[in-house]
């Protein structure tokens, strides 16, 4: 089901990379807006309050006039970041396959307001059809008046990248993306320097989220006013949910900024599987946080969920029910993150090692009361100690399942 205010997965855009409908369904006319007033759309987009789509939920209009600020040293890049590998999130694959000319216009009104002379397309390589309908469609515009348009109005050539990512989860990181950029295996990157500063190749770089980018030209076309409209306040536009686990109609939807989470299982979705009792939602992805039946009724935007101690991530909604051991469901996840950490950050490293082999321990009925002390220290004490957020949002998810199951834990105990 989609809702009536759908702009990015409207119909008239899902039409893979067939410039032609596209160009007939309004397409271009952002970017003819962009190209002759590059400053009015960055004020657009502080005004519309887009926010990073991708899981940070950072100002957009932010980096953008950091980058907008500097001079190219001597190119300036724009990284479009599609390396989705959050597990339960489908959505920026899903805009890179249908609507792939979305991005792309999205993109070239990012680099004139900018002044990004470089764009790199960075796209998980397991996306077999995204990469195939953006290099179809990457091709087109490179054969279309459209980027030469962009190219004058910039006041040089915009050259257009498609580059499959690592394959590793950490290569979605801002800085870990710049790394494999240059060639080399995706380290995330300490900060200081920003990437608005010193980027890709030493160059100001901006690094904007597919999904991001795709709300670009629906706000520079319709203007900042309509966008807020679409969303529920505080939050604004619209958002891509990705909903996946023990509910009737899996799938991704586009709905208000500010939808429930009641809404969207029980409405959208469809409910539980066999009519089970909801136990869970993983919300914003595993890396993010654990919420319980008695939070349905809270707004899925930025600011209502950190309001929470929780974040929107990436908006992956992960539905458990009942019958289903959280125990069980978190040591997976953090099999998976310690296997996914790069191993810079000694805390990261062992941290996510040893949270791991507590959580085995403790799922198979060998853990000790004092495992499970340990783990609790751990999220105390490792918050905030890596070079990327991975650590954080490890122990973000480990904290809220105490929050809200710790007596699961203590019943798996020896
Ligand atoms: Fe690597 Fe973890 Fe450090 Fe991030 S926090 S840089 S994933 S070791």
């Amino acid at each position: 089901m989609e809702s009536l205010n759908t702009i990015l997965l409207h119909p008239d855009r899902r039409i893979g990379a067939d410039m032609e409908r596209w160009r007939k369904a309004g397409g271009g006319q952002a970017l003819a807006r962009a190209a002759v007033d590059p400053a009015a759309v960055r004020e657009a987009i502080r005004e519309a309050d887009l926010r990073g789509l991708g899981g940070s939920g950072f100002p957009v209009w932010r980096k953008w006039d950091a980058v907008a600020a500097e001079s190219p040293k001597p190119d300036k890049y724009l990284v479009v970041n599609g390396n989705e590998d959050e597990p339960g999130t489908y959505k920026d694959r899903l805009l890179l396959e249908e609507t792939p000319h979305q991005v792309i216009e999205g993109a070239l009104v990012a680099a004139l307001a900018t002044g990004a002379n470089r764009v790199v397309f960075y796209v998980n390589p397991d996306l077999a059809l995204s990469l195939a309908a953006l290099k179809t469609a990457i091709e087109l515009w490179q054969a279309s008046e459209l980027l030469d348009l962009a190219s004058t109005a910039l006041g040089r050539p915009l050259e257009l990248t498609l580059l499959p990512g690592s394959g590793h989860y950490i290569g979605g990181e801002e800085t870990a993306a710049m790394e494999w950029i240059e060639g080399r295996f995706p380290f995330p990157r300490g900060k200081p320097p920003y990437p608005a500063q010193v980027g890709v190749h030493g160059c100001p770089t901006l690094i904007n989220n597919v999904e991001t980018l795709a709300q670009v030209s629906h706000i520079v076309a319709h203007g900042a006013e309509w966008f807020r409209s679409l969303g529920k306040a505080p939050g604004t536009g619209t958002k891509l949910y990705s909903l996946s686990g023990d509910v009737l109609y899996p799938a991704v939807y586009e709905l208000p900024m500010g939808t429930t989470l009641r809404e969207l299982i029980f409405v959208h979705g469809g409910g539980l599987l066999s009519g089970k009792p909801l136990k869970a939602v993983f919300t914003g992805g595993p890396s993010c946080t654990l919420l319980a039946p008695v939070d349905l009724d809270v707004a899925l935007d930025f600011d209502s969920l950190r309001a929470r101690g929780g974040s929107l991530g990436t908006g992956a909604m992960i539905v458990i029910s009942e019958g289903t051991g959280i125990v069980k469901r978190v040591a997976e996840y953090m099999r998976f993150f310690a296997h996914s950490s790069c191993g810079q950050c000694m805390s990261c490293k062992t941290g996510t090692a040893t949270m791991s082999l507590l959580l085995d321990r403790i799922d198979t009925g060998r853990g000790t009361a004092a495992d499970l002390a340990t783990l609790e220290n751990l999220c105390a004490m490792l918050p905030g100690t890596g070079r990327c957020h991975l650590i954080t949002g490890v122990v973000q998810l480990l904290d809220s399942s105490f929050r809200h199951f710790k007596h699961e834990y203590r019943q798996a105990l020896r």
